[in-house]
């Protein structure tokens, strides 16, 4: 029995069998060869391209029905890739002429291949340079004789599995879950990446940054995965196991306990009324918002729907999503546009394909949208059209740049010009709010609030952007910290510039679903939050437990401290009562 030690994502105990995937890639090698062996490396690279293809083909016809039909799509673009004379019979040429091994002549003509994607001025196009690179590793692991072993996500079954590999993407976790895997656990990666975020919406317990850890683990290993505390037990005694499975059963209860909040108000003990919203990922994820009984949607991330697929979704398709959660909820919808960049790839970043050096602070969010308005003028049809359904609002995320943010509103100005002439119904005062989420915005709140009709925090990205702590890298991970006193200040004052201009201002960010923070939160004058279904009436649990009038001098003292161990010592205190 061995216990490895991780940060925890979300809550729960998964009880399974090890699936180890995506071991490190093993070196491309690169060598002369013979002049009487060339045409046999010839026949190697062909029967490479060949077993590739059938490969492909059979993960396409066991894709299960569960699994959107743009991953069958996605798989068909790749098969055709394989066959294109660039990478089907180019590297023929290379290897009869430089003499080289199969590989070497692969990587020289991708190189040259990727290079023609980067030299590319439309975002969208550059992107499927990762999809070049996700077809020739396929080539790679043929030539090594590496597939089937890790790689190929797809074609596993792990139905019940706890999934231990190196890193994973928030696409990857989305094609994970559809093959009903139980846990996983990761080598690196933070407790506020998209990846966790996601596991947490999607149920799934997770350990993840547990460094060289996971090299202890071994194909078919039993493992206890305790998300809460953020554990793996690898290979458990039987009374080890008894204990965990005891503990499962008292999760079960506590959250039994807690559906009996459903339906009652969220409201602290002396009066004052609360918001509380769910943050949603995919159409499907209302339900369990409306499970919970959320007041609404407060944030709807619309990137996963690009993710996974060759294209991006159309107007259509995106109208007929964003359509069936306004009808489903018919209580506001807070519809986010499009924020694909730093960790959000399309495709998962699978290929590790060209990542900007500082890809946080690139091309990301609203940037990406202005840079490309043949990507964000159909969200913004999209969004509008559903709004003739139910209460919507548009939220921009990332926004960091006042010039920046009257682009914005121009385009979705001309939108609505443009949709009335076409004879749409929308709502025509729709809301249009921004994400606090980058200092620049959260300093300037006061002037950001006189544009909008609504403020929302993401403090996931304002404490990684306040204190340069990148939130997926877990060797900096000890020093993501939502008491820093920066990041109280910060949260304060965004409070009050959305007060004092009159508009609401809500919170998104992991730090409004987490019930230790709701007190202190409800101290600074927040009164509406946004969080994953899963721990909504924890959140509510504690507000109705709390007292205002009590608490508000409490945290006016811990916004006059620096120590942040005296801080936590406040916290607690707050909390105990
Ligand atoms: C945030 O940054 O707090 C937020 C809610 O957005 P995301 O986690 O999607 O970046
Ligand atoms: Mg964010």
């Amino acid at each position: 029995m061995l216990t490895l030690h991780g940060s925890g994502v979300g809550s729960g105990i998964a009880i399974g069998e090890a699936v180890v995937l995506d071991r490190d890639r093993p070196e491309i090698p690169e060598y002369l060869v013979p002049a009487e062996q060339i045409e046999a490396e010839v026949s190697r690279f062909q029967a490479a391209i060949e077993r590739a293809g059938a490969e492909l083909a059979a993960v396409r016809d066991s894709i299960p029905s569960t699994v959107p039909s743009e991953t069958a799509t996605f798989i068909d673009a790749h098969i055709l890739m394989l066959q294109d004379p660039v990478l089907a019979e180019e590297p023929l040429a290379t290897i009869r002429e430089r003499r080289c091994n199969a590989e070497w002549a692969l990587t020289a003509r991708c190189q040259a291949l990727v290079e023609v994607f980067d030299a590319m001025e439309d975002p969208y196009l550059r992107s499927k340079k990762n999809d070049v690179e996700q077809v020739v590793n396929r080539i790679y692991n043929e030539l090594l004789n590496t597939h089937g072993q890790d790689h190929d996500i797809l074609s596993r079954d792990l139905s019940g599995k706890i999934v231990i590999t190196n890193d994973l993407t928030p696409a990857d976790a989305v094609l994970l879950q559809h093959h009903h895997m139980r846990a996983f656990v990761t080598n690196l990666g933070g407790p506020i990446s998209h990846t966790a975020i996601l596991a947490r919406s999607l149920r799934v317990p997770a350990v993840v940054g547990l460094h060289g850890a996971i090299r202890y683990i071994r194909h078919g290993e039993p493992l206890v995965v305790d998300a809460s505390n953020g554990i793996i037990i690898v290979s458990p005694d039987s009374a080890v196991l008894r204990e965990y499975e005891q503990r499962q059963r008292e999760e079960d209860r506590l959250r039994e306990r807690l559906h009996s909040l459903i339906g009652l108000a969220a409201s602290t003990r002396d009066g004052t009324a609360v918001t509380l919203s769910a943050n949603i990922e995919l159409p499907g994820d209302i339900e369990a918002a409306v499970k919970v009984g959320a007041n609404g949607v407060g944030l709807y991330r619309t990137e996963y729907l690009f993710m996974n697929r060759s294209e991006p979704p159309g107007e259509e398709e995106q109208y007929s999503a964003y359509t069936t959660v306004v009808t489903r909820l018919q209580r506001p919808v807070t519809i986010r546009t499009l924020d694909l960049g730093a960790d959000k790839q399309v495709d998962g970043g699978r290929s590790g394909g060209n990542i900007a050096t500082n890809p946080a602070l690139g091309l990301r969010a609203v940037r990406l949208c202005l840079s490309d308005p043949g990507l964000f003028r159909p969200q913004l049809r999209a969004i509008l059209r559903a709004s003739a359904h139910g209460p919507a609002a548009i939220m921009i995320p990332m926004v960091s740049s006042l010039d920046e943010l009257d682009q914005v509103l121009e385009m979705i100005r001309e939108t609505k010009t443009a949709l009335r002439h076409e004879g749409y119904v929308f709502d025509p005062a729709i809301p249009v709010g921004g994400m606090i989420e980058v200092p620049a915005a959260a300093i300037a709140a006061d002037l950001f609030a006189t544009k909008l009709d609504f403020l929302s925090i993401g403090t996931n990205d304002l404490i990684q952007y306040t204190l340069a702590i990148d939130r997926v890298d877990d060797e900096v991970n000890y020093l993501y910290d939502p008491l820093h006193p920066s990041v109280l200040r910060l949260i304060c004052s965004v409070i009050k510039a959305g007060c004092e201009a009159g508009i609401p201002v809500s919170m998104c960010g992991e730090m409004a679903g987490d019930a230790r923070y709701t007190r202190l939160l409800l101290g600074l004058g927040l009164r509406s939050f946004s969080m994953d279904p899963t721990v909504l009436l924890e959140v509510k649990n504690t507000i109705r437990h709390s007292h205002l009038g009590e608490l508000e001098e409490q945290t006016r003292e811990i916004l006059t401290r620096s120590d942040s161990g005296r801080i936590r010592e406040l916290l607690d205190r707050l909390n105990s009562h």
